[in-house]
């Protein structure tokens, strides 16, 4: 039994004594907001990171799908998916927008391109997919149902900071996709999130919708929010670029030190990554099948026994939440592949600073389950 607790994750954080020259900087020049350096800095730098050409910082992830939905004018009905964070149909309701629930493919465990044809109606105006786990969705499946019916797509993209397919960022489908930058996230400022734009006018539009409305002194032009990322959690940011790569480079090894260990663990499936050239490694998700004696809530709990707190991400279900319930879309016999894996799913400890001991203690109690 591990003496310290092991959490599903633990932020990341760069040694103290870098982040204080950043500090100075903010100090002498007492710009702690409002697009300053540190923020231009931090977009410039992110779009280079990422291969993508326009970037929009936010305070948080959440906040940038809300600006993400109005910059794009979205209403009435948006097809997305019940097995994600709940933050993400939270952003349709803040809009007034009514989500459409549609199940996941049973393989990626991202909405199911093949079901989202029957959920359209002339209301729906949107798709909002998810990138779970970092998985990258079938993005050329969904922008042709988009295509076909005028409808725009939105990525909630807050899994997938860094993934790659083959041609480049997953960040660049769709016509919009959202970052965060939370502190549990793989790319953390604090708080922090992004939106990825196609072009500078896009851009130029979500920068004024994050900042009020504000086009100069005395302009407005919509009734836009308070987005803006600070000049603390831009320089933060600033400092963790210098160090993603060897946290991913991490986070890569404990994964495979998992998958190692668990290969031969009969009722255990481990989700895939899939699609992507290059994966972030941001979660660590198995599946508990039949075969496996223990329910996934009797692991989860001897883990917790244990001092190790894996969490059941995606558990509840979007769809199972009060204020979605009662929609047409969440009932289960129309979810039944989401409702199974929530059903199913627990996530493992996985981030850089996670020891060796403690990777071997948590393969070891699913081993000893499957006895
Ligand atoms: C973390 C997360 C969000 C919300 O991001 P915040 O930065 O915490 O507001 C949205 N969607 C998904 C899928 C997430 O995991």
């Amino acid at each position: 039994m591990s003496d310290k607790p092991v959490y599903v994750t633990q932020p990341y954080l760069p040694p103290l004594d870098e982040f204080i020259p950043y500090l100075q900087q903010i100090w002498d020049n007492k710009i702690l907001t409002n697009g300053g350096p540190m923020h231009k800095e931090l977009e410039t730098a992110l779009s280079n990171y990422l291969g993508v050409d326009h970037i929009a910082l936010f305070n948080n992830g959440t906040i940038a799908l809300l600006t993400a939905l109005q910059a794009l004018r979205v209403a009435g009905e948006v097809i997305t998916t019940p097995y994600s964070f709940v933050a993400t149909a939270h952003s349709l309701l803040w809009n007034g927008i009514k989500p459409v629930f549609v199940d996941i493919d049973p393989h990626t465990l991202n909405l199911d391109p093949a079901r989202i044809e029957a959920a359209i109606t002339p209301q729906t105006t949107a798709i909002m997919p998810v990138h779970c786990y970092g998985n990258p969705c079938d993005v050329e499946a969904i922008q042709k149902i988009a295509d076909n019916y005028n409808l725009r797509v939105i990525y909630d993209a807050a899994h997938a900071f860094g993934v790659q397919d083959e041609e480049g960022s997953i960040l660049r489908h769709g016509d919009l996709s959202v970052l965060s930058f939370h502190a549990t996230k793989v790319f953390n400022t604090f708080e922090g999130g992004a939106i990825i734009c196609p072009d500078a006018k896009t851009k130029k539009r979500i920068d004024q919708l994050k900042n009020f409305g504000f086009v100069d002194e005395v302009t407005v032009v919509a009734p836009g929010i308070n987005g803006k990322m600070s000049e603390i959690n831009a320089a933060f940011g600033l400092l963790q670029l210098q160090h993603i790569d060897r946290a991913m480079a991490r986070r890569r090894e404990i994964s495979q030190a998992y998958r190692e260990h668990l290969k031969d663990v009969k009722g255990i499936r481990i989700v895939e990554e899939t699609g992507q050239k290059v994966a972030n490694y941001s979660y660590f998700p198995i599946l508990l099948e039949a075969d496996y004696p223990l329910s996934r809530d009797e692991l989860y709990l001897k883990l917790k026994e244990n001092n190790i707190f894996a969490r059941r991400y995606f558990y509840p279900l979007i769809s199972e939440f009060p204020m979605y319930r009662g929609l047409a879309s969440a009932q289960r016999n129309n979810l039944p592949v989401a409702n199974a894996v929530a059903e199913k799913v627990i996530c493992l400890p996985i981030y850089p600073a996670l020891q060796e001991a403690s990777i071997n203690a948590v393969a070891e109690l699913i081993n000893q389950g499957a006895k």
